[in-house]
């Protein structure tokens, strides 16, 4: 396995791949979550590449930037274990340069839920994930479910500007209670993991009212909402959206997404389930 640490290096390695590319962005602190994501980047394709950065545009002011876990040497490893051929490990001067461009979110689907909790959020996500493409030319991309809205906002971003990159959708994996596995997990204590727990329940409560016939959003978010409140210190939102990420009034089965976002203790999670 290379690792490259030069944006323009990897560039001119990535121009001699004869064969498909599958990419995988990471922001490192590997957990099984994205050793998924590059499992099946491994099985679809010729080369792997698997970067590591954590981005400082998609951080607000008073975010968790500064403490946010850095792994770097057991990430190499889990990397080289899982048959990684480049490992991206982008130096900040290397990948951003003074009085850049931006990349903007969209105005409605970029500022709803993550968007308004986390407003500009989204405009640094996609600046990332531009130059990453940019420099990796990928056939194909993979993301996690776990974060629909960043998911549903780079495959807008890959219409929009005509980009040459399939994304491939993965599913969430979650430990053997439920939780969504996380790099920010790290955070929790131990009583806050148990609390943390309540958010896939809500979801699974969520989830099994469909299955009953209750079709109705308001009714399937109080009965969340509840739940949830018995249990996390501060609830952002319960939402039901259809996957284009639109209100809707009922479940349509088959293109519906159930959301939560909470803190447990100061660690904000967030989790959700397709229906
Ligand atoms: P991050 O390092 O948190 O930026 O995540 C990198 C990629 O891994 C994103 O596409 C995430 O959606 C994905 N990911 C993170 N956690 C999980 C999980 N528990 N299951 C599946 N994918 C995940």
């Amino acid at each position: 396995m290379e690792i490259i640490k030069d944006a323009k290096e990897l560039k001119k390695i990535r121009k001699n791949l004869k064969g498909s590319v599958g990419f995988v962005p990471t922001m490192g602190a590997l957990h099984d979550g994205h050793l998924s994501l590059i499992k099946r980047a491994r099985e679809e394709n010729d080369f792997v590449i698997v970067s590591i950065f954590v981005n400082p545009t998609q951080f607000l002011e008073g975010e968790d930037l500064d403490k946010y876990p850095r792994k770097e040497q057991a990430d190499i490893e889990i990397c080289k274990r899982a048959g990684v051929d480049i490992l991206f490990m982008p130096t900040i001067n290397s990948i951003y340069f003074k009085d850049e461009l931006k990349i903007l979110a969209p105005q409605i689907r970029g500022y709803i839920l993550e968007g308004a909790k986390r407003p500009g959020h989204f405009d640094g996500v996609l600046q990332i994930v531009m130059k990453l493409f940019n420099i990796t030319t990928p056939n194909r991309a993979y993301f996690g479910k776990k974060d629909a809205q960043q998911l549903a906002l780079i495959t807008q971003m890959v219409h929009d500007y005509f980009l040459d990159v399939e994304i491939i959708p993965c599913e969430i994996v979650r430990d053997e209670n439920g939780l969504a596995l996380s790099s920010r997990n790290a955070y929790l204590s131990k009583e806050e993991k148990k609390r943390a727990l309540s958010l896939s329940q809500a979801l699974k409560l969520g989830a099994n009212m469909v299955a009953k016939g209750i079709l109705n959003v308001k009714a399937i978010k109080e009965a969340m909402e509840k739940e949830l409140l018995k249990s996390v210190d501060k609830l952002d939102y319960v939402a039901i959206v259809n996957r284009a990420f639109e209100e809707i009034e009922q479940v349509e089965i088959g293109n519906t997404i159930i959301l939560v976002a909470a803190y447990v203790g100061t660690t904000r999670l967030i989790d959700n389930i397709w229906i």
